[in-house]
Formats: C-alpha cells, structure tokens, sequence
C-alpha cells in the first residue's frame, strides 16, 4: 500500500542495437556490471564489496534510461525502473518506508537493475535542504544508503541512478562500494547522431533518397530524443501520404467501375 505503482518489474525489449553511438559507455558497462551481477563472489576472493551500482548524469534524452534498459537485457536480468519523486510522501516515515519496499522488491526480483531516475530529487546533499524539509529527506538518504550497504555481496541486484546534477548528489552516495563510477552520457556527436538516426529506423523502410547523413550534418545540438521524434514525425507524414494515395485509388477505381471499365475486384495499389 506504498503508493509505487509504477515500480513494476519487467524484462525490458532494448538492446545495444537500439542504441546509436556511446559505444565507450556500452563497453565500460558491460564491464563494469557484468562483474558485480554475475560474479559477485568473486569479489570477496580479494576481499573487496563489489560496486553497488554507477550513476549516470549528462543532459536530458541521451539515452541514460534506453542503457540501463539494454544492460538489463544484455546480463539477461530484471529490471526495475523508479523516479526519485515518485518514492517522496509528504507523510511522516511513507518516503523511507517506499525505499524499503523498493529494495524489497528488487530482492525478490534478484538478479536485477534497479533504475533510480531522477536521484538528485532524493539524494541531495544531507543538511542542504531548506526548511521542514532537511531532516526528512535526510532520513530518504539515511534509508537509500542503509539499503545499499544491506545488499550484501551474493545479491544480485545492481543500482544505475541518473541525473542532470551531480554537483548537488550527496557524497556519500558515490563513495566505494555504493555508486561509485560516474558516467557521463553526453549529446551525441555528428557520428553518434547518425547512428542514433540509423537505430531508431532500424525497422523503417526508407526512400532511396533519404540522407541520414546530411541529417546527423544538420542537426548539432540535437539530443537523441530530438532525433527520434524526428524520425517518428516523418513516419506521421509517410503514412498520412500513403493513406491520402489508397483514398484517391479507391475512388478513382469506383469511378471507373461506375462507367463499366471494371468488372471484378481488380484493384492493384503499389
Ligand atoms: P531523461 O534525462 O529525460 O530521463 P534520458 O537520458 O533517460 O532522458 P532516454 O529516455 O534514454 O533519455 O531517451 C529518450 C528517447 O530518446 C528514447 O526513448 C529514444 O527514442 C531516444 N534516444 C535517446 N538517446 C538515444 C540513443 N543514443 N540511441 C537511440 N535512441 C535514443
């Protein structure tokens, strides 16, 4: 009765081919998560916790939800997907009470990523927040952190947390064996966009004269988001066109049925 409706666990359909460019980021992680959520033991071999998760940061629509998604998939585990705001109840004790419930979801869904987004609506430095608020948030983080460091090293269950402001996350969130690699997810470059452009169409028939490259050219700036919506508004246009041609096919074939031109169901449309 916590309230986290949203905090299903699924098995997510995003793999590395979905994702254009940040090819460093997908060999680092695989890396980097592999380890923790398939050999934790080995870790204790050299007497080391093994990292309890990373945290993403960088601007919004770059794909830091589309990875954690992937790295579920690729380690063939669960994924549990919260955003910092939708764990804050405005209710004594509620807000630490979810936390809990969410590691206990994730510990009976193990092996598997749990995606924190929007951590920093959380996990503000201690002491930082203004008025009433402090002390309760501060509990939040106590909470997160007691959890983390309650995993244990044979549970599989690994934290990616995302952000648009590290400078503001508490340091102890990112110390060992908690968060402990920082990974920025950066717009993407001339290369990547192009990649991005080719991934999101990847199911797409495209014209002969399309030219993603002169697209990924074009569009500096552009996040992911931005080049998918892209590519989703010129599939709006495409399929508004070939519904416009059928119509206009169709009625000229009834008018021609009408002046006796055809006789059986002969239509033919490209
Ligand atoms: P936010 O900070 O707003 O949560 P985010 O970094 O988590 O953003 P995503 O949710 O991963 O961004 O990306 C949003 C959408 O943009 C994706 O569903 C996808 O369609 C597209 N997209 C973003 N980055 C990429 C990428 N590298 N490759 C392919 N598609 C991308």
């Amino acid at each position: 009765a916590s309230g986290l409706r949203e905090m299903a666990v699924e098995t997510p359909d995003v793999g590395w081919e979905d994702i254009g460019g940040l090819d460093d980021v997908k060999n680092e992680l695989a890396e980097t998560i592999q380890g923790p959520i398939m050999h934790p033991e080995e870790y204790n071999v050299f007497g080391m916790s093994p990292s309890r998760g990373v945290l993403f940061y960088g601007p919004p629509g770059c794909g830091k939800t589309l990875i954690a998604k992937a790295v579920a998939k690729e380690c063939g585990v669960n994924f549990i997907s919260v955003k910092g705001p939708e764990l804050l109840n405005q209710w004594f004790g509620e807000s630490e009470a979810n936390v809990r419930d969410l590691f206990d979801k994730a510990r009976a869904a193990a092996p598997c990523v749990i995606f924190f987004d929007e951590i920093d609506s959380i996990a503000k430095s201690r002491g930082s927040s203004e008025g009433g608020a402090g002390a309760a948030s501060d509990r939040v983080i106590n909470q997160l952190l007691t959890e983390m460091d309650g995993i244990g090293p044979k549970k599989k269950i690994f934290i990616i947390a995302a952000t648009n402001r590290p400078d503001v996350i508490d340091p102890a969130l990112t110390r060992p064996g908690r968060l402990d690699q920082l990974i920025y997810i950066p717009l993407p470059d001339e290369s990547s966009r192009l990649a991005i452009l080719r991934a999101s169409l990847r199911r797409t028939p495209c014209g002969k004269d399309v030219n993603l490259e002169y697209i990924a050219r074009m569009t500096e700036d552009f996040s992911g988001a931005d080049l998918a919506e892209i590519c989703q508004r010129a599939c709006k246009l495409a399929i508004r066109e070939r519904v416009a041609e059928r119509k206009k096919f169709e009625e000229e074939r009834r008018e021609r049925a009408k002046d006796g031109l055809i006789l059986s169901n002969d239509s033919f449309m490209p």
